[in-house]
């Protein structure tokens, strides 16, 4: 079917819910190609799913033999790679124990009844999100999330979530009552415009969860698998949550989810408390088991810190070059680089330039290549960038 076919569909069977204008047909490691053979270097990697880049041949090969061998029994039956994978994430993780779903809304979806549960026995079922936090678009993830625009004509919103500023510890302390079973963040807010928690705040919280008896929950569906430079963003702060969320990356664009509870916690959900038909087939886990096996075996925890430090002195010495620049921020090749304007723009000029970007709200460039990023294709990266930033000026 050709392009004009394909998008004449779009227009009128598909839902409007989003507006794209590119149709991509092939990717290949850092790249995709558009209808019109257009090559495009991608720094969204599908927003930090393609961590790998775009077909790796591990993950190509373990979708392959999977698919020919066992797609789907349903948890009614073991599979072979679901307990292999919760392994290896455990082991190189909490150590706890996961539930595996689809993506990373019915992850955090999972992670907040567990959290309701554990709370509930205690008489408290509140859940304290942070201000610029994105969840997802499920109605419970949705109260959770910050933005009322998400929210805004889907009321009444779920009940048991109220949001403080993040980064703010006094706001956190002052937000806790004796209803409150949870604290759920993001180590590092994706949408919200890539930004770190602070060591002190993440530290802190950890403090009140233990003097207070609460659950701390880490969202870490954007800033996990990798993308940080460490397997989870909350290894950078050595401090462990008492479960964790992850999504996006954790198939390279095969969909999986899941949520990690520590060992403590592995009776609060027992047999029949919660579950999902398509969760952990054994498809998904193989995909995924070869991801995170990937990761480890190529040292591209490595190449992201190493490729992150050399793009981020890139940026830095932009910002000195150009005033509209207000910060850089961010950690491995998770990177964000906030403008005193919309970004818009830049975004559309990067594309014509033959580079794929992400904004992170209005005003924030938003930067998340594979992890397997090679030197030269971050130089060009950085060339396209400074170009577009100078045509700002
Ligand atoms: C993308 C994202 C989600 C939602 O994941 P979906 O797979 O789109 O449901 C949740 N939390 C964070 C931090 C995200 O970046």
């Amino acid at each position: 079917m050709n392009k004009t076919d394909v998008m004449a569909f779009q227009q009128e069977y598909v839902l409007g819910t989003y507006a794209p204008s590119v149709l991509i047909t092939k990717g290949q490691g850092s790249y995709v190609w558009d209808a019109d053979g257009k090559k495009y270097l991608d720094f969204t990697t599908g927003i930090s799913v393609c961590n790998l880049g775009h077909c790796h041949p591990a993950v190509t090969e373990a979708i392959q033999r999977q698919a020919a061998t066992l797609v789907h029994t349903s948890n009614l039956y073991m599979n072979e790679w679901q307990p292999q994978l919760a392994a290896l994430i455990a082991k190189n993780s909490l150590n706890g124990r996961l539930f595996f779903a689809n993506s990373g809304a019915e992850a955090n979806e999972g992670m907040i009844k567990f959290a309701r549960m554990w709370g509930n026995a205690k008489g408290k079922n509140e859940i304290i999100c942070m201000e610029g936090s994105f969840h997802g678009r499920t109605l419970a993830t949705l109260a959770a999330t910050a933005r009322p625009k998400y929210r805004e004509g889907f009321q009444p919103d779920m009940a048991g979530f109220s949001f403080v500023p993040f980064n703010d510890l006094n706001a956190l302390k002052a937000a806790v009552t004796e209803k409150t079973a949870a604290i759920l963040l993001e180590p590092i807010q994706g949408e919200g415009g890539i930004t770190p928690a602070s060591q002190e705040f993440i530290a802190g919280a950890r403090q009140l969860c233990d003097q207070h008896d609460m659950l701390l929950l880490f969202d870490e569906v954007q800033c996990g698998i990798g993308r940080t430079g460490r397997l989870f963003a909350y290894q950078q702060y050595g401090v462990e949550p008492d479960a964790m969320s992850m999504a996006k990356a954790l198939g390279n664009g095969y969909p999986i989810g899941a949520f990690q509870v520590q060992r403590k916690h592995e009776s609060v959900l027992p047999v029949g408390k919660h579950a999902s038909t398509f969760g952990g087939t054994p498809l998904a886990c193989a995909a995924a088991h070869a991801v995170i096996s990937t990761i480890l075996q190529e040292d591209l925890l490595l190449n992201c810190q190493k490729m992150g430090e050399h793009f981020k002195g890139a940026l830095i010495q932009m910002a000195s070059n150009y005033s509209f620049i207000k910060e850089v921020r961010g950690m491995g090749l998770m990177i964000g680089v906030e403008l005193d304007r919309p970004v818009a723009d830049a975004v559309r000029a990067a594309a014509q330039q033959g580079l794929l970007i992400l904004n992170a709200g209005e005003n924030v460039l938003r930067f998340l290549p594979p992890l397997n990023l090679n030197q030269s294709d971050l130089d060009q990266a950085i060339k396209i960038i400074d170009n577009i930033l100078g045509g700002l000026a």
